[in-house]
């Protein structure tokens, strides 16, 4: 009896000393995956590993390269893999090569097109991932979104960076279309262009919900998304830009700033979620709530969708500059209230092609719809997690059907709720 207890107890005094010992001697850490996602705005190179990751970094010059050092990890084929994934249309990245630099270290280099700024930062484990370690690469004169000045009034900051916006979005409203085509009238009839931001749900690291069948939310959306920019583009007062235009992610925040530096006039975001029970179906349509939400399922979707920044992957220790301006601001209860008047508008004609879920506009804390200026939805076209609605999801005539709804949606709410005149466009002619 006794025996068998000091027996025990030597045992457990050897993992105890055993256990500091290996963490210092090994201390390996095996790269699980990794993955890159090129964009014209940014490119990310993305290493999931096993353990947290230990990493210096530095850049150099002529050519421009960035170097990363992981430590206590060993090339494997996962890490290697990376070198041949690289686009040769990749806006930033030209190479990466991959080689042990020292006992224990392992050197990535990541050859650059141009002068870039990155930011480099650890995500712990989130959704299917385990630890990653993002690199996320901006061209040099492009200030990443996250990063721009805060110092000045909404209204001022939002216009101010429009101005040096490199990005496709369209500058603030300052096209009009020629709505009288009648020379003779005394008084020419403009009408003014309306700006609808339209927003693919995910993208890039953060692939949303995923189907049955294996496709993948953000895929889908993206697909509708540029199916409605086209319908959009082709009304006479319209025009549409997208928040995304590729497989990469954006963060929701960033999404919203996007509209506000473009002065959208709505804001849509699409969807195509799943819900634990596969049976669920039909098409839905959400606002922001200020208060509660209007319904326990629109509470776990509002929550599971803002889960998107954990799984996209946000670098926390840069603060959204905008993020103040958009809690003060007073005009959100306006905003709320128009939403609504959008999204019963959409569920209408939604209605019209599809089961509905729910009969009317659901109310959540939905991150992407915070524009406190901008009457914004959500649009969940239909669930992913339905095989029957997975199926028509694919498919490319239903997701026309599904845009031709949504545009009608929206030239119904403009009829009976006419954009505002902007001041800015009167000087500008
Ligand atoms: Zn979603």
């Amino acid at each position: 009896m006794r025996r068998a207890f000091i027996h025990i107890l030597i045992a457990l005094i050897g993992l105890f000393a055993a256990t500091p010992l290996w963490a210092d001697e090994g201390k390996a850490n095996e790269v699980k995956a990794t993955r890159l996602w090129p964009s014209p705005e940014y490119s990310r190179v993305a290493f999931e590993l096993g353990e947290a990751a230990s990493y210096k970094y530095f850049s150099l010059n002529n050519p421009d390269r960035l170097v990363l050092d992981l430590d206590g990890v060993e090339p494997n084929a996962a890490l290697l893999d990376m070198c041949g994934k690289v686009s040769p249309s990749d806006p930033q990245i030209a190479s990466i090569k991959v080689g042990k630099n020292r006992p224990g270290v392992t050197r990535v280099v990541i050859a650059l097109k141009t002068a870039v700024r990155a930011q480099i930062f650890p995500l712990k484990p989130m959704g299917d991932y385990g630890h990653r370690l993002v690199v996320d690469i901006y061209p040099a004169n492009q200030d990443s979104a996250a990063e721009k000045p805060a110092d000045t009034a909404v209204g001022k900051a939002a216009k101010g960076v429009a101005e040096q916006e490199p990005v496709k979005e369209p500058k603030a409203a300052t096209g009009i279309a020629l709505a009288g085509k009648d020379a003779k009238s005394a008084k020419p009839e403009y009408v003014r262009l309306i700006t609808v931001a339209v927003d693919a749900g995910h993208g890039g690291e953060d692939p949303g919900a995923k189907g049955a069948n294996g496709s993948h939310e953000k895929d889908i959306t993206l697909s509708i998304a540029r199916r409605l920019k086209t319908l959009i583009d082709k009304q006479e007062n319209m025009r549409a830009f997208l928040t995304r235009d590729g497989d990469y992610f954006i963060p929701l925040q960033e999404r919203v700033n996007k509209a506000r530096r473009a002065q959208a006039d709505l804001f849509v975001s699409i969807h195509a979620d799943a819900f634990a029970k596969s049976h669920a179906r039909g098409s839905s349509v959400f606002a922001l709530s200020e208060k509660g939400a209007t319904s326990a399922a629109a509470k776990w979707l509002a929550r599971h969708e803002n889960e998107a920044d954990l799984i996209g992957g946000v670098n926390i220790d840069v603060k959204d500059p905008y993020l103040k301006q958009t809690l003060i601001d007073l005009s959100q209860t306006q905003a709320i209230s128009d939403s609504l008047r959008l999204g019963r508008a959409v569920l209408t004609e939604l209605g019209g092609i599809n089961q509905l879920h729910k009969g009317q506009v659901e109310q959540a804390g939905f991150a992407v719809l915070k524009a406190p200026d901008i009457p914004s939805i959500l649009v969940e076209t239909a669930f992913i997690s339905n095989p029957d609605e997975e199926k028509r999801l694919t498919d490319e005539a239903y997701q026309d059907t599904l845009a031709n709804a949504i545009v009608a949606g929206i030239k119904h709410y403009f009829e009976k709720n006419p954009p505002l005149a902007r001041n800015k466009v009167a000087q500008s002619l």
